[in-house]
């Protein structure tokens, strides 16, 4: 059934269940975007070199230590764009001397304060736990991750191994207490864990080399054990990110070799993330169900399908190296891919669980509709949205009874910019889906077939 590409029952579904999503977000939020910065939005997705810039001081700001380092490296970026807007010269002149960065540092916090609440749950786990507790009142599920750690060092893995094993303990520590709600607590396999933490192998080791993956692997893989075996006995759900093309062979490798080891049988629940801008993505899901449907471990692997979050990066480190694109580079290939992979997964249960992960109207709607024309129950189906950017969704979609999850940042301010940059050029692409909501494009259009 998954080669049925728009099936017409399935497209009179989608576009039911579409209409009946949207018309169910409050007026304001049918643009989601003006949650970031609206100056900050319009300055990014003019300027082709001040996203440059701040692509490239995206990558820094997470070994950043102080207001003054951010401040520094700040204005270096912004220094190479040739015409600066006139608040970047100011920018600039302040950034000469040391209480003009101070300053400068301190007014660039000043303005993630003013977003990060939006996009991030606390500065720490335990600070967390108010807002996760709302949401779970709220009808969506959680999971947390911890932002911040550039890992170079040793030191740096051990660090963020620990704040990871803190965090286990924290929120399953707390969810026994949350009240009752059968829709996020099982689907039709069975109990699905309610404290759940994300985490990132490039935290968990600082030797991710695309040319030797078995390096990293091991060394992740002695961060990863004792994180594993902290979710099993608390009932937690660990799920593994995935990050850029050169992490991605270390990542499966780590993830189908710890969970066949004999004391991973029972558990926990765990998961990872195919990426559908992947040419290989394909295959790649071929690998990960042949994995799944040959392993005798009890609870189902979970897939979060996503589109991918480094398609810059991608296209430039492909380009500076002359070769080929990993990532497809027209967005509606993209997209297309991503719905063939929505169904393949969907038919490919029990052997696996699945979590559709996106902003994108017509990608969740089409999950929807594809999970119900083919018989699916809706509790068999996980839509997951990031905190800030996805919560009138998340509302929407848990009101009309679907089992979400929100993606939880915990951070500190100077990790929190990181993330909020990132999620702003995100957003400021012409060709993001939210951004196109937010331009007022109309619904039939938004959800029209790929
Ligand atoms: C809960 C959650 C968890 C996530 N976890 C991860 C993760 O572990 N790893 C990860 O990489 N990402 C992750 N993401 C981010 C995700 O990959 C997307 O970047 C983001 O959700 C935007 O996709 P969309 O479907 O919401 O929006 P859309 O606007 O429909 O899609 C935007 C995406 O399309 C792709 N794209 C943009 N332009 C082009 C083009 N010209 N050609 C081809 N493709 C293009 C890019 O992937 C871009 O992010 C997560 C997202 C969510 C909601």
């Amino acid at each position: 059934m998954s080669d049925v590409e728009h099936d017409p029952g399935v497209e009179a579904e989608l576009n039911e269940v579409g209409r009946a999503l949207y018309a169910s977000f409050p007026q304001r939020s049918r643009n989601p975007v003006k949650a970031l910065d609206a100056r900050a939005m319009e300055l990014a997705s003019q300027d082709a070199e001040l996203r440059a810039a701040l692509f490239r001081f995206v990558d820094v700001t997470p070994a950043c230590r102080s207001l003054d380092d951010l401040a520094r490296h700040l204005s270096g970026y912004l220094n190479e764009v040739d015409a600066k807007p006139p608040p970047l010269e100011v920018a600039m002149r302040m950034a000469g001397t040391k209480p003009g960065r101070t300053a400068l540092g301190a007014a660039a916090a000043g303005g993630v304060r003013h977003m990060a609440h939006r996009f991030i749950v606390g500065d720490s786990p335990r600070k967390a736990l108010g807002i996760l507790r709302e949401l779970w009142e709220g009808g969506a599920a959680s999971t947390v991750d911890l932002l911040g750690e550039a890992t170079v060092t040793e030191a740096e893995a051990d660090r963020y191994a620990a704040r990871c094993a803190e965090a286990l303990d924290t929120i399953a520590e707390a969810a026994p207490r949350w009240p009752e709600r059968p829709q996020l607590e099982a689907d039709s396999l069975g109990p699905l864990p309610r404290a759940n933490l994300s985490v990132k192998v490039s935290a968990l080791t600082p030797h991710i080399r695309p040319d030797a993956p078995a390096l990293g692997r091991d060394d992740a893989a002695r961060r990863m054990r004792p994180l594993l075996r902290k979710a099993r006995d608390l009932g937690a759900h660990l799920h593994i990110d995935m990050e850029s093309l050169d992490a991605l062979e270390t990542t499966m490798d780590l993830i189908f070799e710890l969970l066949d080891e004999d004391e991973f049988r029972e558990g926990p629940s765990a998961g990872l993330v195919l990426q559908a801008y992947l040419r290989e993505s394909p295959n790649q899901l071929d690998s990960i169900l042949a994995w799944a449907r040959q392993s005798p471990r009890k609870p189902p692997l979970v897939v979060r399908l996503v589109k991918g979050a480094y398609w810059d990066h991608e296209i430039v480190e492909a380009r500076q190296h002359g070769w080929e694109t990993p990532v497809f580079e027209v967005k509606a290939e993209c997209d297309r891919n991503y719905e063939q992979l929505t169904r393949r997964l969907l038919d490919a249960r029990p052997a696996v669980r699945v979590a559709i992960a996106s902003h994108n109207l017509r990608s969740i709607s089409h999950a929807i509709a594809y999970n119900r024309h083919s018989g699916g129950e809706d509790r068999d189906l996980e839509l997951q949205v990031l905190r800030g950017l996805g919560d009138e969704l998340g509302y929407a979609l848990a009101a009309q009874g679907q089992r979400v999850r929100v993606y939880c940042p915990v951070g500190d301010l100077v990790a929190g910019m990181a993330y909020l940059v990132r999620r702003l050029l995100e957003n400021t692409s012409n060709e993001s889906f939210l951004h196109e909501q937010a331009m007022g494009v109309p619904l039939e259009e938004l959800l029209a077939a790929p």
